[in-house]
């Protein structure tokens, strides 16, 4: 079944049935019916499995720069971030840029950088805003949260999106209970994609920093053992792509935003992040093109 979705490749398969809607920007889809149903459905499992103990957020794909620049996110991730830019000028600006526009000119030299930029991974909204809830009570948090996530990287590979939806599990607490929750998860994680009938491979990763210090930056996570990724193959011609991810962060959103336990400790946190367009690619990959067509478990899991 997956070779005939292959031969014509996975992308121009998606978009003839309708399940992928192109936008004339790399990695930027819409979403059809069957996409839809996939990952709507992964959400809505994962809510029923896993979010029982853990309370429920929401947040908007946008967050206020402030809290980024607590955390550090430009520092390390700078090639990755949108920031909002809007128009701030006065009546004659604007007779310039739409002058400017007409004349096929670049039109944006008053966008002026706003105090928003797009929300690059669901779990950062979270950890501000139980920050400004004072210190962590000793048992915990422990917060599922999905959001759509911006991140810059335009490419030609279907699996590598600009704008993407993660679900997460977040912890924040001791150094123990952040690492033990990471560390359980692995397992349950492994599990999760036994249910969708899909090949998984746990496997050591880093993130992908900036600059000249990226060799050193990941090599550090590596030795300490702070990433991990469960793989599937979803293109035909590249190794497995990370549909999932384990992630301890010791006390770096801690200290950058000062959450405390009750003791008075540096809290610890940890997050687990599924890509829910890469589960769902990995699906019609491995599943073919109609849902309809699935094994029956995996298309009821879906369904609810
Ligand atoms: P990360 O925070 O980089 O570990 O990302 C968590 C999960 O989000 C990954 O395991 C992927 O499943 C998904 N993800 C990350 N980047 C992208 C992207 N550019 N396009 C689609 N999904 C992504
Ligand atoms: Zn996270």
């Amino acid at each position: 079944l997956s070779e005939t979705v292959t031969a014509h490749g996975l992308a121009a398969q998606l978009v003839k049935s309708g399940a992928l809607i192109p936008t004339g920007a790399q990695g930027v889809f819409g979403r059809g019916e069957d996409f839809s149903f996939a990952t709507d459905g992964l959400s809505n499992a994962i809510q029923r499995l896993f979010g029982k103990d853990a309370e429920r957020m929401r947040f908007p794909p946008l967050t206020p720069r402030g809290d980024l620049e607590r955390i550090g996110y430009f520092r390390n991730f700078p090639h990755l971030l949108g920031t909002v830019h809007c128009f701030c000028g006065d009546e004659r600006a604007h007779r310039e840029l739409v002058k400017a526009h007409d004349a096929g000119a670049d039109w944006t030299a008053a966008q002026a950088a706003s105090d928003l930029v797009l929300t690059p991974a669901s779990c950062y909204p979270v950890y501000p805003a139980m920050a400004a809830r004072g210190p962590v009570p000793a048992e915990g948090y422990t917060v599922q949260v999905q959001s759509y996530c911006f991140r810059r990287e335009p490419s030609a590979d279907l699996a590598r999106m600009q704008t993407f939806q993660m679900h997460e599990f977040v912890r924040i607490g001791s150094p123990e209970q952040a690492r033990a929750f990471r560390d359980q998860w692995m397992e349950t994680g492994r599990a999760f994609f036994q249910a969708l009938r899909l090949p998984v491979e746990l496997e050591a990763a880093n993130d992908p920093f900036f600059g000249r210090a990226a060799g050193v930056m990941g090599q550090g996570q590596r030795t300490q053992q702070l990433k991990y990724e469960l793989k599937t193959p979803i293109n035909d011609d590249a190794p497995p792509t990370a549909c999932m991810s384990f992630n301890a962060h010791l006390d770096h959103f801690g200290k950058a935003l000062d959450l405390r336990t009750a003791d008075g400790e540096t809290a610890h946190t940890a997050c687990v992040g599924f890509g829910l367009e890469r589960i769902a690619l990995a699906l019609f990959r491995h599943h073919g093109i109609n849902p309809a067509a699935w094994p029956s478990d995996v298309f009821e899991l879906l369904e609810g």
